[in-house]
C-alpha cells in the first residue's frame, strides 16, 4: 500500500529543529523516484482537482508536490510565499506553527481571476500554516475545495480547527 510504502521511506529526526519536535523528512520520498511518481498518481487521481480553478502551493516543500500535481491536472498553480519573496501587490498574513513564527504572502493578482482554489502543503502539523492560507483567501471571496497533504500529524488534530476537506496520504 502507498501510506505503508511513504512510511517505510519518511525518516524521523526527533528534536529537530527543535526540542521535542519530531521532524518528519520528505527527501527519501522525493529521492525515490518510483515512489514519488506513485504519490502524484495517487493524487492527482481527486477528484476535487477538476473542480478547482487554480492550485495554491505552500512555501517551500509544498511547492515540490504542487508542481508536478499542478502540470498533470492542468491547473494554474500559485505560491503562497515566506515573506519579501514575491514582488507586486500582495496579501499578508502572520501565523504559527509546530516550531515557529512566520508571515506568508500571496500575489492579489495571481489569484483575482479564480474562484475556487486547492490547497496544497506537504504536512499538516497544527495546521497553523493552512489557516494562514485559507483566511487570506476568505478575505478575498475566494473558495477552497480541499486541502492536500502529503503527511498528516493526526496527533495534534490540525484537521480539528480546518473546516475544509483534508487529504492525507499518511497519518501518524
Ligand atoms: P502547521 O502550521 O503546524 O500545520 O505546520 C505545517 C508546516 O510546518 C508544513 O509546511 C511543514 O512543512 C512544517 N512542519 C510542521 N511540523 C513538522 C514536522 N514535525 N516535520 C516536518 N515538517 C513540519
Amino acid at each position: 500500500m502507498l501510506s505503508e510504502r511513504l512510511k517505510n521511506t519518511i525518516k524521523d529526526y526527533p528534536d529537530f529543529p527543535k526540542k521535542d519536535i519530531i521532524f518528519k523528512d520528505i527527501s527519501p520520498i522525493i529521492a525515490n523516484p518510483e515512489l514519488f511518481s506513485d504519490l502524484i498518481d495517487k493524487i492527482v487521481k481527486y477528484s476535487f482537482f477538476k473542480d478547482a480553478d487554480a492550485i495554491i502551493a505552500i512555501d517551500a516543500r509544498g511547492f515540490i508536490f504542487g508542481s508536478p500535481i499542478a502540470k498533470i491536472v492542468k491547473k494554474p498553480l500559485i505560491m503562497a510565499r515566506k515573506k519579501n519573496k514575491l514582488p507586486g501587490l500582495v496579501l499578508e498574513k502572520s501565523y504559527g506553527l509546530e516550531y515557529s513564527q512566520d508571515i506568508l504572502t500571496i500575489q492579489e493578482d495571481a489569484i483575482l481571476p479564480f474562484k475556487k482554489f486547492v490547497i496544497v502543503d506537504d504536512l499538516l502539523a497544527t495546521g497553523g500554516t493552512v489557516q494562514c492560507v485559507i483566511d487570506m483567501l476568505k478575505k478575498k471571496n475566494k473558495k477552497i475545495l480541499a486541502l492536500s497533504v502529503i503527511i498528516e500529524l493526526g496527533f495534534l488534530e490540525g484537521a480539528k480547527s480546518l473546516d475544509i476537506p483534508i487529504y492525507s496520504e499518511v497519518k501518524y
